[in-house]
C-alpha cells in the first residue's frame, strides 16, 4: 500500500486495518494504531510501519490509549456475531446431519472457509468435533490440593483441561461428559508430576496449554495469566486492558467458560466493589485460592 492509502485509513481511524500497520509520530516518538482515537498529528510528521517490531527498532513506543502491541482484536460486533456463528456450527454439529448443512444452518457462507479456520477453534476438524473428540487422546491425572482436588487432562500438545472439584470419580466423568468420543486413559508419572506441580502452585508454574476458544476469549485467557500471584482484577480492568472497556460483560463471559482452572488464573478477576462474582468451580473455592495467593506472596 502507498504512503497516501495508509495516511487515508489513519485519517478515516479505519479499523479494519489495525494489525496491517502502526503509524509513528516524530515529535511524539509514539505509534498507534490506525484507529487510535487520539487527535490526527500533521501529515509531515508521521512514518509508517508495516508492524510494531519496526516501529520499536525505530525507537518509537506503543501509545498507551490504543495499544498498538496488545493482541489485535476483531472489533466487539464481529467477534460477538463469529463467537455466535461458532456456537451455532458446533449445536448443528452435535444435532448430527452433515457438515456442509452445519455451516450453512450456523450462517456461514462458504463451507471451505470454515473448514480451513475451524481446526484452530474448534481445536479438532469439524467431523472430529461431531464425533465428541473422536481420535483425540487425552490424558489425566488427579492431585489434592488446597481447594480439594484437582484434575489435570492433556492433549499430545499440553493442557486442554483443568477442573477442581471434591470428588476424583466425579472429575473424571466431567471429563468424559466433556469430550465423549475421545479415548481418556489415565496419565502416566510425568503427568501426575505435573498435576501435582499445578495443585502445589496454585498454578503458578509453566505448563504448556492446548486450549481453544475465539479470538476474544484467548485474548481475555491470555491477560488472565499476566496477572501475578496475590494481585486482583476487575472484568472491567480486562476490558480495558483489551482496549473494549465495554466489553465488560464478555470478558465475564470468557471468564466463566476458562477450561483450565489455576494455570488461567480466573479466580483472581472479582467484581469493580470488590465482591468475588462466580467461579466456575464454586465461590468459596475462589476465596481459598484467593487466600492462598495472598498469602504466598
Ligand atoms: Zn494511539
Amino acid at each position: 500500500m502507498k504512503d497516501s492509502e495508509l495516511w487515508e485509513a489513519m485519517t478515516r481511524r479505519d479499523s479494519l486495518f489495525d494489525g496491517q500497520f502502526v503509524f509513528a509520530v516524530r515529535t511524539t516518538g509514539i505509534y498507534c494504531r490506525p484507529s487510535c482515537p487520539s487527535k490526527r498529528p500533521k501529515r509531515e510528521n508521521v512514518e509508517f510501519f508495516a508492524n510494531t517490531t519496526e516501529a520499536t527498532a525505530a525507537g518509537y513506543r506503543a501509545c498507551l490509549r490504543c495499544k498498538p502491541d496488545a493482541p489485535k482484536l476483531v472489533p466487539p460486533n464481529r467477534a460477538e456475531k463469529l463467537a455466535l456463528k461458532r456456537e451455532r456450527f458446533k449445536a448443528a454439529l452435535r444435532a448430527g446431519g452433515n457438515v456442509t448443512d452445519a455451516v450453512y444452518d450456523a450462517g456461514f457462507g462458504s463451507p471451505s472457509r470454515v473448514y480451513e479456520s475451524a481446526q484452530e477453534w474448534l481445536g479438532m476438524t469439524p467431523g472430529q468435533y461431531q464425533r465428541g473428540g473422536e481420535g483425540l487422546r487425552i490424558r489425566y491425572a488427579v492431585a489434592k490440593c488446597i481447594a480439594g482436588r484437582l484434575l489435570l487432562a492433556a492433549t499430545d500438545k499440553g493442557v486442554c483441561a483443568a477442573a477442581l472439584g471434591d470428588d476424583r470419580d466425579r472429575l473424571i466423568s466431567g471429563l468424559r461428559d466433556e469430550y465423549p468420543r475421545a479415548t481418556i486413559e489415565a496419565g502416566d508419572a510425568s503427568l501426575k508430576a505435573w498435576a501435582e506441580e499445578a495443585a502445589r502452585t496454585l498454578g503458578n508454574c509453566r505448563l504448556p496449554l492446548d486450549v481453544t476458544g475465539t479470538p476474544f476469549q484467548l485474548a481475555v485467557w491470555r491477560e488472565l495469566r499476566g496477572i501475578p500471584r496475590g494481585e486482583r482484577r476487575t472484568y472491567s480492568q480486562i476490558a480495558v486492558r483489551l482496549g473494549q472497556p465495554a466489553a465488560v460483560r464478555a470478558v465475564a463471559n470468557a471468564c466463566a467458560k476458562n477450561p483450565v482452572a489455576l494455570l488461567i488464573p480466573c479466580h483472581r478477576v472479582v467484581r469493580q466493589d470488590g465482591s468475588l462474582a462466580g467461579y466456575r468451580w464454586g465461590a468459596a473455592r475462589k476465596r481459598i485460592l484467593l487466600d492462598a495467593d495472598a498469602l504466598s506472596i
